[in-house]
């Protein structure tokens, strides 16, 4: 017998099978729990090693699975729905409470999510976005190149390496003036998104537009821009603005068909622009950018963890 068939069941935190369900033949004691447990694990929860016990861990992931079946829930992984759409839109809603305890309510959706095969919902990836595309300013004498989106094969991560208050509009005006990139200015702000350090992201730039920030690999290549000070600061960037751009770049990674294993690139790993090759094969490099204190591998890697968790659409 399975815990969702007996309607007499409550399987609650501190219960063990043998001493809740004297129906239980003895050959099935312990069953379940540990089915339960079972249950939970293949749904995508880890309820941990499937031991019989209502322990605390068990309880939390009851819970976990009683708050995700209840009408909040977004199902992206179920094709028929879309993405985004609400699981309730397409399925029944589960009326229960979030107790921990599993009653008749709670096994009759443990069983209909086994029978439909439904999985734990992944966690959507959200940052804050502001469009400020048309109040940029731009040069005037000069048009962007554009480009079909097929043709980005990296997302570059840069750092403005200016003072804190160094915002968007500051690079804008400085980039499309004459500068150390070009004595005309260049078409358009450098970056197609800027990161500011409390994690807001800002699209400066359509995607297709090429922008002027690593010479040679411009046409190939989407620039990201974090506010940070690099020069002599021994900090890295801040948690809220790491995790931003960490986001962001799983998110155009997504969109793009890019891997962030290996589509990301700081511009310090650029050749020319970042670093020489010495005659010795040596790397020299010509610039920290986005800092010495951001450990690209780790970047990509954190991001790379995002990018395979990733359920939702574009904001
Ligand atoms: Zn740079």
């Amino acid at each position: 017998m399975h815990y969702y068939e007996d309607p007499q069941i409550a399987l609650e935190f501190g219960s063990k099978d043998c001493n809740v369900l004297p129906r239980a033949q003895p050959n099935e004691k312990d069953n379940y729990v540990r089915d339960l447990q079972q249950d939970l694990n293949a749904l995508g929860y880890t309820a941990g090693k499937a031991d019989g016990w209502f322990g605390t861990r068990t309880m939390n992931v009851v819970r976990n699975f009683q708050a995700d079946a209840r009408d909040n829930l977004r199902c992206e992984q179920d094709s028929a729905l879309g993405p985004g759409r609400r699981f309730a839109e397409a399925h029944p809603v589960y009326v229960g409470g979030v107790t921990g305890v599993v009653d008749t309510l709670t096994a009759g959706e443990l069983q209909r999510w086994k029978q439909n095969r439904w999985q734990k919902p992944r966690p959507v990836i959200k940052y804050q976005q502001e469009d400020i595309r048309d109040r940029l300013p731009v040069n005037s004498q000069r048009n962007p190149r554009i480009r079909p989106l097929n043709d980005i094969e990296r997302i570059v991560l840069h750092c403005t390496d200016a003072q804190p208050g160094w915002g968007a509009f500051q690079c804008a005006q400085y980039d499309i003036k004459p500068n150390h990139i070009s004595q005309r200015g260049c078409p358009t702000i450098t970056y197609a998104y800027f990161v500011n350090a409390d994690g807001l992201v800002q699209k400066c730039l359509s995607r297709t537009v090429v922008s002027w920030h690593v010479g040679n690999w411009n046409y190939s290549s989407l620039a990201v821009v974090l506010a940070y000070r690099a020069t002599g600061n021994q900090q890295p960037p801040p948690p809220a603005q790491i995790e931003a751009v960490s986001a962001l770049f799983a998110r155009i990674c997504q969109q793009l068909t890019l891997d962030p294993r290996s589509n990301i690139v700081g511009h310090r790993e650029l050749l020319g622009t970042g670093y020489h090759l010495g005659a010795d094969g040596k790397k020299s490099y010509r610039k920290s950018c986005p800092g010495w204190k951001v450990d690209l591998d780790e970047f990509r890697q954190e991001t790379g963890r995002l990018f395979e968790s990733l359920t939702a659409t574009a904001i």
